[in-house]
């Protein structure tokens, strides 16, 4: 604030001139001296009283009395008027620069106009009582707000101060005015009408309440917004001061705890609360809620009042719990699905101490085959009912979900020994396996236990109960197994097959991939007529892998697409090292999966490989094995016939050990038969089955099949096969496969 400073006035002026400028300047009074040196920046005038007489003291104040008057911050007028009954003639004496700057008006203009007329008629009303008051000495000044019209029409707001001021013409009233432009302030003011207007439309329209309410155990309210009744269902006048019901009693009891300590720690940090809960409205509808709230800090520093929002949120968490219901369930069996299980195992395995728990899969792996067969409508059918049958086995320790397409499985919190989950398999067993006997699927239960003491990851826990599953489906007819460490193993191994063939086809050489070539011995003769390629798979960690292992692991990953066709040309490129080396005529027979045969356009890439690589075609058989037949075997036969036409043949590899049908057998159009080792190995036991050996030969012969017999170890075998025209032979006792150094120098010095 400003000062002024005085010298030499008696306090009754002193306070007169504070009464004046109470709001602008701050009155003091002052040595002589100090007023001399003191005119700084924080002083807007010095004003000195009548102390010496002389003339010269006399021109300093007038000359300090103009400086005031020219240089003040406000605009002061000094008018001199008459109240001759109701009208007042009033007329300007004087004015500074900053009244003339606020009403626009310069002093020759205003001395003749006067104050009256130029304020705004609305105001004039209202000041017209207390200037007479003033002129009546009932009071000693005035202070109102009133506008001036500028010449140009427009308005200023101004403040101004009345008050008496003496200036020698004893038969006027005289009076000084100073005023003060705040039309600033009142804009201000204005624009906040305008924002609580539009606070008030917003509080109206709000999907929810405002409040303030005391901190207390009640939250008596102070204040609500007309939206409680909307959101609550209670008036205004029946929540305020608890009349009817406490906003307390109102929030679903199973929150309050909570909520009175979220906003214990809110007030004692300082910061802003804000949470979800449920309230019970009037008609006792749960209703979900948001609030944001805060203290309020009272002057001695403590929150005895809170304020804020509470908006209902019941469409959002509505739509939150539909989300939530689709993200955990399995649409079609109104199950749990995969999702829950997991978020449920990661809970559980987190929990110390932890119960042992235990996954109980049900797999319908059979299911996936009759899908193809009758449709998605049927599987769905058939999930449905074992889902009900299922259901009936639960317990409260107990969790069903689906987690698979066809993979039901429990989860079992808390258990009594293996015996309680030989129970709960043999009861599966009993629900399922003659309605699922009726329809032709194959099924079984694996389980995976989760010992207490070890850490177990989701993800692992599923894969091995994916594996156990699995293989207790394949044994067909609902058996349960246990998952085991050797299962373990092998699904470490697995993983490391499956990274190194797909490296492999990738051309990463993260293992080696090649071909053994096992020796095709005429009976008759025993000349060797060619070779069979078997594969083998070296990886540094685990020593060479048997094909019996990687290539259903190649068959499950889709990778024996590529990695068959490297197999292909490394038997090709055999073919022709044995014709560089003199061996020509020789055959080379080629395993091939069902999988790459279905492949689109499996013989023309054949075909094209053939030609790029200049081999003879009719040095080619491939062995495709009897369960590939058994899918489709016309498809079969259209993929095979451009082969055959072009001098390339075919044989059943395995014959005997699937679906066996020698009905079926006239309907393949194949070349070659591959007796089982399984058969030749009866050969060996004296038996009832040797009948069947040779039925087998001589039924093939009759549809112009050449025989072949493998895994032949012995002498006696080779007889027998011999005596009932057995056309070729394979096997230990000719030759291991062998590497195709080792092959040249079989064919080298082979006597037959
Ligand atoms: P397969 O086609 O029936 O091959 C014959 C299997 O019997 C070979 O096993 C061979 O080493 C073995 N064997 C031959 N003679 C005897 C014998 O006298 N005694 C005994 N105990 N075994 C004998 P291998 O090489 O382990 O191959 C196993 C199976 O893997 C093959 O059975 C074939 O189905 C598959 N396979 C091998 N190589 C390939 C390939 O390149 N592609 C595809 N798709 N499958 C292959
Ligand atoms: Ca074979
Ligand atoms: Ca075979």
């Amino acid at each position: 604030m400003q000062q002024l400073l005085v010298h030499g006035l008696d306090s009754a002026r002193i306070q007169a001139i504070q009464a004046l400028f109470s709001q602008e300047l701050f009155v003091r009074p002052v040595a002589k001296e100090t007023l001399a040196s003191a005119l700084g920046d924080d002083v807007a005038l010095a004003l000195v009283g009548e102390g010496g007489g002389d003339a010269a003291s006399m021109a300093h104040r007038a000359s300090l009395f103009d400086a005031i008057f020219n240089q003040a911050p406000i605009g002061i007028t000094i008018s001199h008027g008459l109240s001759p009954g109701d009208t007042v003639i009033d007329e300007i004496l004087d004015v500074n620069p900053t009244f003339e700057r606020i009403v626009g008006y310069r002093k020759e203009d205003l001395t003749n106009i006067g104050w009256s007329t130029i304020t705004h008629p609305d105001d004039l009303e209202r000041e017209r009582p207390f200037f007479r008051q003033l002129i009546a000495g009932e009071i000693d000044s005035y202070r109102i707000e009133k506008r001036y019209i500028r010449p140009d029409g427009s308005i200023v707001w101004t403040q101004i101060v009345v008050a008496p001021i003496d200036v020698g013409l004893r038969d006027h009233y005289n009076h000084i005015c100073l005023i003060q432009d705040i039309s600033e302030r009142k804009m201000i003011e204005d624009s906040l009408k305008e924002s609580e207007r539009s606070r008030g439309v917003l509080l109206t329209h709000l999907p929810g309440m405002v409040y303030r309410c005391k901190n207390d155990e009640e939250w008596t309210m102070i204040y609500v917004s007309p939206g409680c009744v909307g959101l609550t269902g209670y008036s205004q006048e029946a929540l305020i001061g608890n009349r009817e019901v406490s906003f307390n009693e109102i929030i679903e009891p199973s929150y309050t705890q909570e909520l009175h300590r979220s906003w214990e720690a809110a007030i004692r940090e300082g910061r802003s609360f804000s949470g979800e809960y449920e309230i019970i409205t009037r008609d006792g509808e749960r209703k979900w809620v948001w609030e944001l709230g805060q203290g309020i800090v009272g002057e001695d520093g403590r929150v005895e009042e809170l304020e804020g929002l509470i908006l209902s949120i019941n469409a959002r968490k509505r739509v939150e719990a539909q989300l939530r219901y689709h993200s955990q369930h399995d649409l079609a069996t109104g199950l749990f699905n995969r999702h829950h299980l997991e978020e449920l195992l990661s809970s559980a395995l987190a929990h110390r101490p932890r119960p042992a728990m235990a996954l109980v899969a049900v797999n319908l792996s059979g299911l996936h085959a009759s899908a193809m067969t009758y449709g998605l409508l049927y599987s769905q059918q058939v999930l449905k009912e074992v889902a009900g049958q299922l259901q009936t086995l639960c317990r409260p320790s107990y969790t069903l979900c689906v987690i698979h397409e066809y993979q039901f499985v429990f989860h079992i919190h808390g258990y009594a020994g293996k015996g309680e989950l030989n129970r709960l398999s043999e009861s599966i067993a009993a629900q399922l396996t003659i309605p699922l006997a009726m329809e032709g699927i194959s099924w079984g239960t694996g389980i995976v236990e989760i010992s207490p003491g070890k850490e177990h990851e989701v993800q692992d826990l599923l894969r091995k109960l994916l594996v156990v599953s699995e293989q207790a489906a394949q044994r067909w007819g609902g058996g349960h197994l246990f998952f085991d460490e050797q299962m373990e193993r092998q699904i470490h191994q697995e993983e490391v097959i499956t990274g190194v063939l797909s490296d492999l086809a990738s051309g990463v050489e993260s293992g080696n991939l090649y071909l053994l070539f096992q020796p095709i011995i005429a009976v008759d003769g025993g000349r060797i007529i060619g070779f069979e390629a078997l594969a083998r798979l070296d990886i540094p960690s685990l020593g060479t892998i048997s094909p019996l292992q990687f290539i259903p692991i190649a068959e499950k990953t889709k990778l024996i697409i590529p990695l068959g066709e490297s197999i292909i040309i490394a038997a090709l490129r055999f073919l022709d090292t044995l014709s560089k080396h003199g061996y020509d005529g020789m055959r080379i027979s080629i395993n091939i999966s069902a999988l790459q045969l279905l492949k689109q356009g499996f013989s023309s890439n054949l075909l094209r490989t053939v030609r790029a690589m200049g081999v003879n075609a009719t040095a080619i058989c491939l062995e495709i094995t009897e369960s590939t037949f058994a899918s489709n075997y016309q498809e079969i036969n259209k993929i095979l016939r451009p082969l055959r036409k072009a001098g390339m043949q075919i044989a059943i590899d395995d014959f005997g050990t699937g679906y066996s049908s020698l009905a079926r057998e006239r309907e393949l159009e194949v070349d070659c038969l591959k007796i089982d080792k399984f058969f030749v190995d009866k050969l060996s036991q004296v038996g009832r089955d040797i009948s069947i050996t040779s039925d087998i030969i001589s039924m093939a012969h009759k549809l112009g099949h050449i025989v072949v017999a493998e895994g032949v170890e012995e002498e006696s075998q080779l007889s027998y096969l011999q005596e009932h025209g057995c056309d070729l032979v394979q096997g230990y006792l000719f030759s291991r496969p062998l590497a195709e150094v080792q092959a040249l120098a079989f064919l080298s010095t082979y006597k037959p």
